[in-house]
């Protein structure tokens, strides 16, 4: 076998890791792997690239940035102007396992732009307590829905129950939710009230009695 025969059939594993040649090529691909331990390592390579793209979920394709078009063109010639011929089928296999997941170009897949992180208005609200044990601080969050008030605290009573009443501008009390006190563990709870933030003007943190052990007026 002359090297260029032999390159082409070295690229051609790549299709056999894909299971994407037919009974004579695969023959002749086979006679030749029992006498070439290169190219038996070469597809051990590939089989294991291929085992992991088939690990990628097509059915939530869709939900990714298409690639550029010409992308799956831009992989192979850098693979073909790669000086490995073990990179570039590696590359080729890549490229051409893009193509039979429909997917456009495996690069494009795995460069896709990552939703960079949202940020979250926070205000800082201030918060009184009435119980020298307690130490609290607020901060809250103005939703489309309400507000939802994130409570850092120590010293609530350990085991016992509170709620949460978020103030609002026409004299209503909705609850935002209740709690059990964990003592001087350190707790961090979000607190959501169907109250928004234009008719919210404070909070506050009722024990069981329903005296008042914290309140915020914002
Ligand atoms: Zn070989």
């Amino acid at each position: 076998m002359n090297e260029s025969t032999h390159r082409a059939l070295r690229e051609s594993l790549g299709w056999l890791a894909l299971g994407r040649v037919d009974d004579a090529e695969r023959a002749r691909i086979e006679a030749h792997l029992d006498g070439c331990t290169a190219c038996r390592a070469e597809l051990a390579d590939l089989q294991a690239t291929t085992r992991r793209l088939e690990l990628v979920d097509v059915d939530r394709l869709e939900e990714l940035p298409a690639p550029p078009a010409d992308l799956g063109d831009r992989v192979i010639a850098a693979a073909l102007r790669s000086g490995s011929p073990r990179r570039r089928t590696g590359w080729l296999v890549a490229a051409a396992a893009a193509v039979v997941l429909g997917l456009g170009g495996v690069g494009g897949w795995l460069l896709r732009p990552v939703p960079a992180t949202v940020a979250v208005p926070l205000e800082l609200v201030a918060v009184t307590s009435n119980d020298d044990a307690v130490r609290a601080s607020a901060e809250l969050i103005p939703h489309t829905w309400g507000v939802e008030i994130q409570l850092t605290a120590t010293g609530f009573s350990s085991g016992e129950r509170y709620t949460v009443e978020v103030l609002s501008a026409d004299g209503t009390r909705p609850g935002a939710g209740a709690f059990i006190g964990v003592g001087e563990r350190s707790m961090h709870c979000n607190l959501n009230s169907p109250v928004l933030r234009s008719d919210a003007t404070g909070f506050r943190v009722l024990d069981d009695s329903g005296a008042v052990v914290v309140s915020s007026s914002f």
